[in-house]
């Protein structure tokens, strides 16, 4: 029987709703910084119709910092992914389709050393999700599975939500900032008025996923265009049995036909297992505010893209989540004020515009975007995926000017952009520059005034920033190159953020903790240095 309000659930600092790929994301971001946080997800596991399966090498990164670790990669070696437009599965293929095509970008010569760490993976969503559940519970995040936001509001002292479970009872809790990852639909969203700019509805289209025996057939290829005069099909796998055909058309079809649909899209009998159905809108449309009062939205409740080859649909998604979590530690920890979440949305919001326009200025998509986007410059996969820049009140130096993503390797340390990876030896041990970073603020320099003045900060603003001298740590020759790649002399210094992300850099010779505290009051907001605008709950600890 329902009830109104049969109790109050013990408050938490941040509240999540949603646990699909950005909801996990975000409770294990912000759980391994040590934010409390409660999930709130209406249905009791994964949906048993998984959708994404590219985990990009940017978010294998992003999983690192968690210490989610060891996905199964795709090896090096591995040819790129092919897509080909054919009749069936085992015909000969009419064409190739590239997700960028043949001569669109002229990338720099490819780098001598790996630009990540990870070279990605390819993990369906029903088994990514369980791992990002573990990982979240291991670090202390409260997991709510079905259960459902009904409503709430954002008050003067913090968010009241009410939650209904399965039973139909409905509580109530108390949060200093909810996250909606609730999706295209997003409740929380819609309660907002948040509006959203795009395409809308580009087409609805009815999948069957199921198990069969294909790999054999594969040559080398990953996903079939299938194109028979009354059937129009994506088929692709999801590596471990399971095969989703996707049908361009929203036809409701019985069991026989889903068969005899797939049989064709193989192009000869195959014995095949249907495991179930699904029916979705493919939309691309980007929230016009990502943040309003205490209230963030993240993944598709914020943007919808498209499923894509660059894997931004969840990927992008993810990367909120990332921004958002070590910004939400600082300001409920109490070292920085709430203005530093204002830096949220200025970060964000670029990115999905500048990944929306990329995926519909490409053939695969142009049509739905009636071409206006075709003439919009290509980038490389490759600077989309690790060479965006954040030009926001926070970055110093990230003038609007510059391109929002270049590759990596060209950026050369610029504030914005994340700091680069590179294989180095510490201690002995062969390591990435990116394990130097994500636990905190580092200031990167092998000049000992500014390895000095980053260790008297904490006093000043409150915030602790970890020196590291890379020439004393890292010998002379990793030192140098990692200054090279940091845009820095062995003079300068380099401030990262606790998302890997430079914040600022300096070539000034003798480095002061005047200097820095200056650097710091812009980049970082630290509470201590408060400004007269800031609300009454800067100073806020981790509790509600
Ligand atoms: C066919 C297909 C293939 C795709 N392939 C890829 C890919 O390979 N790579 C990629 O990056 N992306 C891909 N995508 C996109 C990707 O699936 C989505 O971008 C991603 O799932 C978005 O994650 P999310 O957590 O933001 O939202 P969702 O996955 O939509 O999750 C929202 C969650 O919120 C819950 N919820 C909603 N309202 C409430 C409420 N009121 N109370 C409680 N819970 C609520 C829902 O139950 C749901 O679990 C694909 C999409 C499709 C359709």
């Amino acid at each position: 029987m329902s009830q109104e309000n049969a109790g109050v659930l013990p408050a938490v600092p941040v509240l999540v709703i949603g646990g699909s790929l950005v909801g996990l994301s975000a409770a294990m971001f912000l759980a391994a910084r040590g934010v409390g946080c409660m999930v709130v997800e209406r249905h009791p596991g994964s949906s048993p119709h998984p959708r994404a399966r590219g985990v990009t090498q940017r978010t294998l990164e992003m999983f690192d910092t968690a210490g989610l670790r060891n996905l199964p990669e795709i090896p090096s070696s591995f040819p790129k992914l092919r897509r080909v437009r054919t009749e069936a599965m085992v015909a000969t293929p009419i064409e190739e389709i590239d997700w960028t095509p043949a001569g669109a970008v002229r990338p720099p010569p490819a780098p001598s050393t790996p630009r990540s760490p990870h070279t990605g993976a390819a993990v369906a969503q029903d088994q990514l999700e369980p791992l990002l559940r573990q990982r979240a519970l291991e670090l202390g995040a409260t997991l709510c599975l079905g259960t459902e936001l009904v409503r709430f509001e954002d008050r003067e002292d913090g968010i009241l939500a009410w939650l209904k479970d399965s039973q139909g009872i409905t509580r109530t809790v108390r949060a200093s900032y909810l996250i909606g990852c609730d999706g295209n639909l997003s409740l929380v969203r819609e309660a907002l008025g948040i509006t959203r700019q795009g395409i809308g509805v580009l087409q609805v289209m009815r999948s069957v996923l199921f198990r069969a025996e294909l790999e054999r057939f594969r040559g080398g290829i990953g996903q079939w265009e299938i194109q028979q005069p009354d059937l129009e099909a994506f088929l692709a796998g999801y590596g471990d049995g399971r095969w989703v055909l996707m049908f361009r058309d929203d036809i409701d079809r019985d069991e026989a036909a889903l068969e005899g649909a797939i049989q064709r899209a193989i192009g000869m009998p195959v014995p095949v297992e249907i495991i179930t159905t699904g029916r979705w809108e493919l939309t691309a449309l980007i929230a016009d505010h990502f943040k309003k009062g205490r209230v963030f939205l993240a993944g598709d409740a914020a943007h919808t893209l498209p499923p894509n080859r660059g894997g931004y649909g969840a990927n992008t998604g993810i990367a909120d989540a990332f921004n958002l979590g070590w910004k939400l530690a600082a300001v409920l920890s109490g070292q920085s004020k709430v203005s530093l979440l204002e830096s949220y949305e200025e970060e964000r919001k670029p990115i999905a515009w500048m990944r929306f326009q990329q995926i519909f200025a490409r053939p695969d998509y142009a049509r739905y975007a009636d071409d206006a986007l075709r003439e919009t410059p290509l980038l490389d996969p490759i600077a989309v995926e690790l060479g965006e820049l954040y030009r926001s009140s926070i970055i110093e130096d990230s003038s609007s000017e510059l391109p929002l993503a270049r590759c990596p390797e060209e950026w050369r340390g610029q504030p914005g952009t994340r700091a680069p990876h590179r294989v180095v030896m510490r201690d002995g041990t062969a390591i990435s520059t990116l394990d130097l970073y994500g636990a905190g603020w580092v200031l990167v320099s092998s000049s000992e005034s500014w390895c000095q003045a980053a260790t008297q900060i904490r006093e000043r603003i409150g915030i602790p920033l970890s020196p590291i001298n890379l020439r004393a740590v890292l010998g002379q020759d990793d030192g140098t190159l990692v200054e090279q790649d940091l845009g820095i002399s062995d003079q300068g210094a380099s401030l990262v953020r606790p998302d890997g992300v430079i914040a600022w850099r300096s070539s000034e010779t003798d480095g002061t903790v005047e200097t820095l505290e200056r650097a710091m009051k812009v980049v970082a907001q630290p509470a201590l240095s408060k400004s007269p605008h800031a609300h009454s709950h800067d100073r806020r600890r981790n509790t509600v």
